[in-house]
Order: structure tokens, then sequence, then C-alpha cells
């Protein structure tokens, strides 16, 4: 949604676009964090599979619906084109009741829970606003998904943070438990790290793509990094939502370790991106203490056996190509950054 037209993107109180009655197998999903990198791909998964999508979203004095851009029809464009069943509506995971009436609004079928405070380094500055919106923000929308008059399957964004310094490699046998207590169908998705070209720009994989292609076209030179020994288990987004949406579609709920099960350190991601570039990352990159976190995990490779086995879902993107998919689409960023640092519309200082 472009600034000029996020005001039509909130709940306004219409009936969704395709009247329900029309459609009577049409299914409804409800996603929180639906402006973020999971959210958008998984909007766009529901769609192609029929589904009517409603989104919650945080107010915010700046638009920050950009990753659904692609999929948001101005209703006064022309010529007009169809509006996709996609709605938006002011929700927030720290208050109950706008959560309750949301429910009550949309009837879901399913609930995909994928808000979160997400940053590992942020959740040690601003500790209580994480537990709350991470933890109470999804007792509060189960409790909502509890009220409901309307039996809905929930699905919960875990993390692979939650394992610790647990050896690797991780699996469902930590134990989790949703909240069995009320029969509730739900599910716990633990998906290792997963990243895309519209991965937020602070997390490791994507702060380094950005900057080779800021770097190959003459944007900056050097790169400020912490710790490059760490290793992770990255896999592509939109392979992973598709595990989320599997999970929702089984006989019986369950938790899923969601993973590539490989893992590759900071520095192997480095070699790839700078390398596919044809640019030597040491050239770039200095270390900076100041990106060291004050507990790290050091390794986390996922072991996602249930999920290959029972949903028979299986990554379909590899690091290589992963890394190429976020180079190529960074350095046609930067391509449009230069034309603008070049005509004097932006600080060539000014960086990601
Ligand atoms: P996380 O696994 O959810 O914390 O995802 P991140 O992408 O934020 O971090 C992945 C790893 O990269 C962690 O082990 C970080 O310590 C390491 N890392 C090294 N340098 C940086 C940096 O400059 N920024 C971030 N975000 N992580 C870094």
């Amino acid at each position: 949604m472009a600034h000029s037209n996020g005001e039509h993107t909130a709940a306004d109180g219409e009936a969704p676009s395709v009247p329900r009655s029309l459609a009577p197998a049409r299914k409804v999903a409800l996603i929180t964090g639906i402006t973020g990198q999971d959210g958008s791909y998984l909007t766009e998964l529901l769609l192609s599979k029929g589904y009517e999508v409603h989104g919650l979203i945080r107010r915010s004095s700046n638009f920050n619906t950009q990753r659904l851009d692609h999929i948001y029809h101005d209703p006064h464009a022309v010529p007009s084109t169809p509006r996709p069943p996609m709605r938006l509506h002011y929700a927030d995971l720290s208050d109950s009741s706008s959560l309750r009436r949301a429910l009550d609004a949309i009837q879901p079928d399913e609930v995909y829970n994928l808000a979160a405070q997400s940053h590992v380094a942020v959740s040690f500055e601003i500790p209580d606003y994480t537990a709350d919106v991470t933890a109470t923000g999804a007792l509060r929308l189960l409790e909502a998904v509890r009220l409901s008059r309307k039996p809905i399957r929930y699905y919960q964004a875990g993390s692979s943070e939650m394992f610790g310094s647990t050896p690797p490699p991780q699996s469902e046998d930590t134990p989790f438990h949703p909240r069995e207590a009320y029969g509730l169908f739900a599910c716990n998705g633990v998906l290792f790290n997963h990243e895309s070209p519209r991965r937020g720009e602070n997390f490791v994989t994507r702060k380094i793509t950005r900057a080779v292609g800021r770097i190959k076209v003459g944007l900056q030179t050097k790169v400020f990094l912490g710790n490059l020994t760490a290793a992770r288990d990255w896999g592509f987004a939109g392979d992973y939502v598709e595990a989320m949406w599997l999970m929702l579609q089984q006989d019986q709920p369950g938790d899923y370790v969601v993973a590539t099960e490989e893992s590759h350190t900071v520095e192997e991601f480095l070699q790839a991106a700078f390398g596919y570039a044809g640019l030597d990352w040491k050239d770039h990159v200095v270390i900076d203490k100041k990106y060291f976190r004050p507990t790290e995990v050091d390794s986390l490779k996922g072991d996602s056996s249930k999920a290959r086995r029972k949903l028979k879902w299986k990554p379909k993107v590899g690091f290589q190509q992963l890394v190429e998919m976020m180079v190529d689409h960074d350095i046609e960023l930067a391509n449009k950054e230069k034309v603008l640092v070049d005509a004097g519309y932006r600080d060539p200082k000014q960086q990601p």
C-alpha cells in the first residue's frame, strides 16, 4: 500500500469483496503479523488456495504495509481491477478486547499468529515488551479463539531460539505443550531461521545482502558485523509458510520443527553472498563489538523429520539459491537507490 492509499487498507466496516453466501466453500483465515515477511508470503499462499484473508495491523504513524503493496488494489484506481479477498483491521496483541472484536467480526476458520517482537538482539533491550507481545499476546489470542462460537484452527509461530544452548540437532522432543486443556486445534511451528528478499534489514542475512548490493554499485564500502562464527539453519520463508498451512490441514494438531537440516556460519553466508557478486568479503567486513549478543546461541541445525514424514513437507530452495535470490534482489534495489543518489534525491551516506 503506497502512502497515498494506505487509508483504504484498514477495517472500515465494509463487507468483504466476495459475498460469503456466493462462495460457501471459501475458507477464512486471520493472520497477525501480516505486514511482516512471513505474513506477506502466507497471504499469497492462502489467496492462491482461494482463501479470504484478513490481517491485523497495529496503528503506526508510518505506513508499514509495503510487503503487501503488490496484493492490495486501490478501490479508486482507474481502470478498476477486481479486489483480492484480503482485508486489514486495526488490532493489537496487547489489547484483548481488540482481538475478541476482530475474531467476532471475521469469524475465521484458521488463525495464524505470526505477530511478535521477533528480533533477538532487540529483545534484550525491551524485555518486558517482548514478553508481553510474544508470550502474553499469544495467550490473549488463544483466549479469544477459545471463546469464539466457531471452532478455529490455530497456528503459533514458535522459534528455534527456544532451544537455547541444547546441542544440535534440535527436534520436537524438547517438550512444548500447546493449550491441550480445552481441546483446541493448536499447532506450534518451530521455524528455524527463514529468510528472503523481504527479510527485515537488521537480520544478518539481509544486512549482508543489502550491503553486497550497495557495495557492488558503489554506494558504500564497509559493513559492520558481530559474531561471524555463529551457525544458523537458514531456509526460504516462502517454503516455510507452506508448512504452516499444512499443519492446520492435518487430522490432529501437533508441534513441528521446520528447518532445512543444513547449518552454515555467518562467515559462510558472507562468502556465498560476496562471492556470488564477484567480491571478497574480507575487503569489506569490519567487526564491531556492538553487534555481539549478551548471550549467543552458537549453533542451530534443525531436525525436521517429523514435518517431512507427516506433512510431506520439504524445502524447495537451498542455501546457495537463497543467497543468490537475496543478492540479485538487493543489487537491483541498490541500482534504484543509486539513481536517486545520482539525481540528488537521496543522501549517499544514508544506509538502510
Ligand atoms: P537470529 O538467529 O534470530 O538471532 O537472527 P539474526 O539474523 O539476527 O542473527 C543470526 C546470527 O548472526 C546471530 O548469531 C548473530 O549474533 C549473528 N550476527 C553477526 N553479526 C550480526 C549483525 O550485525 N546483525 C545481526 N542481526 N546478527 C549478527
